[in-house]
């Protein structure tokens, strides 16, 4: 299929063309009709599907199509929300590459950063508002911004947000808006909340289910180390040194360990960057865009920082702490092998992480294949822990808690 075939108007191809697309992605052939025909759609894909087009062009076109409104009103007509600041930054850049034929204007608002800026341009007018929950309450609190006029209304990276705590911002902006709206959800796992936040605002949603989260690409060659935790920062750096190369994601589970490494790598003589939630806005852009540049070949990042942001030519991901959530793996590692190129994905897993590596290879229904040639070996009797629930009783809480005193001492 084209991206003609799919009723885009000239000044939309053209900004494709000019973008280097040649042919729609499977959510984009998906999304388009639908959204175009002014549907209520849930879409279940992952960053680097394309996603970001599959919403951005149909809004572009439907709000070019009516361009005989007044050019420079102060109607918002589109709105999209991103639980993170890059991610809405990054929508913002696509908005303005797919719209740039067109006048219509988009802008970005996120907190973290000064409010002024913001206010002045919402107050010249803007059609295309992409904004973290947060700062858009707070501006609408502010009286600064009015929803009474969105037509369509986009909720991006719907689990994230959820995750993230917004369920109730997002109601609340849902609210805000215009009840004749069409609203988009996108997610990349649908889990139960995430049906019952849909459920609850969108009307007789279509769906499009371009890929499931149980699926790693072919394109990416999975290795698993076995490793005591004492030296996961030896095998990281022996692997720098002689196995991994290129452009590499390293991902932590907290922000301290995300530090603690930098610092160990910088240390050691690498050049690397980190992006993590205690990092102020401007700072965590800068190191994207130092990545992004070739300046450092090393990010270190948490989840939630990573999670979205379009990183081209990953050569490699390596899970320094295993995910405890199955399919944080796969989203980890999707970021490499992208667009038909291969990457490798290098997971280092201790004793207390073998349930997470068994959990994962449930959920992909694959081995992933064991590095046992490598100077720190770990005791093939070292049994896994098992991760109880919360229902533990006062003395064993009391002997956890020693225990976690103990592991702090450690470096991470
Ligand atoms: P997304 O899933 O929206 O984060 O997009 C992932 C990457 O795919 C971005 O770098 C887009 O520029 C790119 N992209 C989006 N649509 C297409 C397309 N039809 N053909 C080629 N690349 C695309």
């Amino acid at each position: 299929m084209s991206f003609k075939e799919l009723k885009l108007n000239k000044a939309i191809l053209k900004a494709v063309a000019n973008a280097g697309y040649n042919n729609p992605t499977l959510v984009q052939e998906l999304t388009i009709p639908l959204v175009l025909n002014k549907k209520d759609v849930i879409t279940s894909a992952q960053t680097g599907t394309g996603k970001t087009a599959a919403f951005a062009l149909p809004i572009l076109q439907l709000l070019f199509d009516k361009q005989d409104a007044p050019k420079k009103g102060k109607k918002i007509k589109a709105l999209i929300i991103s639980p993170t600041r890059e991610l809405a930054i990054q929508i913002n850049n696509n908005f303005k590459t797919y719209g740039k034929n067109t006048n219509l204007r988009s802008t970005v608002i996120f907190g973290g950063t000064s409010i002024e800026p913001q206010k002045d341009i919402l107050n010249k007018g803007v059609d295309i508002v992409i904004a973290t929950p947060g700062r858009l309450l707070d501006l609408h609190k502010q009286d600064v911004i009015n929803l009474d006029y969105v037509e369509t209304l986009v909720i991006d990276e719907a689990d994230l947000m959820l995750d993230m705590g917004f369920i109730d911002d997002v109601k609340k902006i849902e609210r805000l808006c215009t009840k004749e709206k069409q609203i988009l959800l996108f997610s990349a796992t649908i889990p139960y909340k995430v049906e019952q936040l849909a459920s609850s605002i969108l009307k007789s949603p279509e769906r499009v289910d371009v890929s499931p989260t149980s699926s790693v690409t072919k394109n990416v060659s999975q290795v698993l180390y076995y490793v005591p935790k004492r030296n996961k920062i030896e095998l990281c750096l022996h692997l720098l040194r002689n196995t991994i190369k290129g452009n590499i994601l390293i991902f932590r589970r907290t922000k301290f360990g995300v530090n603690k490494l930098e610092q160990t790598l910088i240390n050691n003589g690498y050049k690397v960057e980190t992006i993590h939630g205690d990092k102020a806005q401007s700072l965590r852009q800068e190191a994207l865009k130092k990545f992004k540049n070739g300046y450092v070949n090393i990010l270190i990042a948490t989840d939630v920082a990573a999670r979205g942001i379009d990183i081209n030519e990953l050569d490699a991901v390596v899970n320094f702490d295993m995910p405890n959530v199955p399919e944080t793996y796969v989203h980890r590692i999707g970021r490499t092998g992208r667009a038909g190129q291969t990457g490798m994905s290098y997971s280092l897993c201790s004793a207390d992480e073998k349930n997470y590596v068994k959990t994962i290879q449930q959920l992909i229904s694959v081995q992933i294949p064991i590095e046992d040639n490598h100077p720190y070996p770990l005791d093939p009797k070292a049994k896994p822990i098992i991760h109880k629930s919360n229902k533990t009783s006062k003395h064993k809480k009391g002997r956890k808690s020693k225990a976690s005193k103990k592991k702090k001492k450690r470096w991470y």
